[in-house]
């Protein structure tokens, strides 16, 4: 079961299980309502949902349909089973789906996964459908990326975080530069100067509260700049900010307003660059494996699942790329004719698989997915991981014309 610590979030590994998982449940459909969800949050306590469960239990016993009835009880007394394991859920607390899902014929297979999810579940919930419930999961797989918002002029300025879709204020305030109307009395040269130094003092203010705010912010990918005149330009050009967020600047924009109501405006006028930064990334990585692949000598890229797999086990990938359309799984087989035992490559779960030497259909002991597989792999070489998506052309090349599987040498092969 994936471990997830208070308040982190997931690895790209964890999300990509986590993914993977909720596409697998979304396939499933049972036979009549007999299908289970239990959503355990934080804090509730185990032997509460025990009880409940055994309210359920003896529930069921009134259903009419014979077939239906073993099915429900069946999968609650799995999840009473299950549930001896916790002594209390896991920080984001504990998901049971369970289930008996028809596999042709009269025949039926037990379904049992137990989630953690990557954000906390807020509700107690039990249900019995023929499908599981997962609209609140589907949710969490929405990128929840950080950014840091400000929004500027000389009068006002306000400081947010969008995250995922949110946006929260986490400051506003209104600087002390007097307006261009002068007092009295006052010399233009003079009246002048002390603008300046106000507006100065304003902005050290305001890229000081956003020291506060997002140097130390986890998970923070960029700052968008935003304002209705140029002092967004000349705040961001003239290097107020703590050098380190400096380099987070990802762009300014011209907007409206500097108020709360200008962190939305700023969110939309840089949505475009944010998903495309997204994909830049993975761009670049399939780029740079393109110009190796393109080299007569000294190439750093391999590809093909075989060739990628070899140079991880000695050492010699920086940076592994797999595409997370990958469907392939990884079978540990022993060959009862010729005795051999090693792993080979199938597509589905359940297919057959031909022992290497003597072609004669295998025994699986055990499967495991293979994107998994590579990333266990790389983690026991401190390989780099980057997970590609089929969003770009450039992920669908990686999937189609390499198999999804590539990488970038730290040394060519000789
Ligand atoms: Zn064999």
């Amino acid at each position: 079961m994936p471990e997830n610590k208070s308040g982190e979030s997931l690895s790209d590994r964890q999300k990509y299980d986590f993914k993977r998982d909720l596409e697998e449940l979304q396939t499933l459909h049972g036979r009549g309502t007999e299908l289970i969800s239990v959503y355990v949050p934080p804090g509730k306590q185990i032997s509460d949902v025990a009880n409940y469960l055994r309210e359920e239990f003896s529930q069921a016993s009134n259903i009419k349909s014979q077939g239906t009835r073993k099915a429900v009880q069946g999968a609650i007394q799995s999840i009473l089973a299950r549930l001896k394991y916790f002594k209390a859920p896991p920080t984001n607390g504990v998901i049971f789906f369970v289930g008996e899902i028809p596999k042709g014929g009269d025949q039926t297979r037990m379904v049992q996964y137990t989630l953690v999810p990557p954000d906390p579940i807020t509700t107690f919930l039990y249900r019995c459908d023929s499908e599981f419930y997962l609209e609140p999961l589907l949710d969490m797989l929405l990128d929840k990326k950080v950014y840091g918002l400000i929004v500027i002029d000389r009068s006002e300025a306000t400081l947010g975080i969008l995250r995922g879709k949110r946006i929260s204020v986490v400051r506003n305030f209104d600087s002390l530069v007097p307006s261009k109307h002068r007092m009295g009395g006052q010399s233009a040269q003079r009246f002048e100067r002390l603008i300046e130094i106000a507006a100065n003092e304003f902005y050290k203010k305001v890229a000081d509260l956003a020291t506060d705010a997002f140097l130390n912010l986890p998970g923070l990918q960029g700052i968008l700049v935003g304002g209705p005149g140029p002092t967004k330009n000349y705040f961001n050009d003239s290097n107020y900010l703590h050098h380190e967020l400096q380099k987070k600047v990802i762009d300014t924009y011209d907007i409206g307003y500097t108020d709360e109501y200008g962190l939305k405006e700023l969110v939309t006028a840089a949505k475009e660059s944010l998903m495309d930064l997204d994909l830049m990334r993975e761009k670049r990585l399939i780029l740079r494996l393109l110009e190796e692949i393109r080299k007569n000598e000294g190439s750093l890229a391999a590809y093909g699942e075989e060739e990628v797999r070899h140079a991880t086990e000695i050492g010699q990938v920086d940076t592994l790329l797999l595409s997370e359309g990958v469907r392939k799984h990884r079978a540990e087989i022993e060959c009862p004719s010729c005795g051999f035992k090693g792993k080979v490559t199938i597509v589905k779960e359940d297919d057959l698989a031909r022992c290497p030497k003597c072609d004669s259909v295998a025994n699986v002991t055990n499967t495991v997915d293979m994107v998994d597989e590579f990333f266990e792999l790389a983690e026991s070489m401190g390989t780099k991981v980057e997970l590609i998506s089929t969003d770009s052309e450039e992920g669908e090349m990686l999937l189609k014309a390499f198999g999804g599987i590539a990488a970038i040498l730290r040394f060519a092969t000789s």
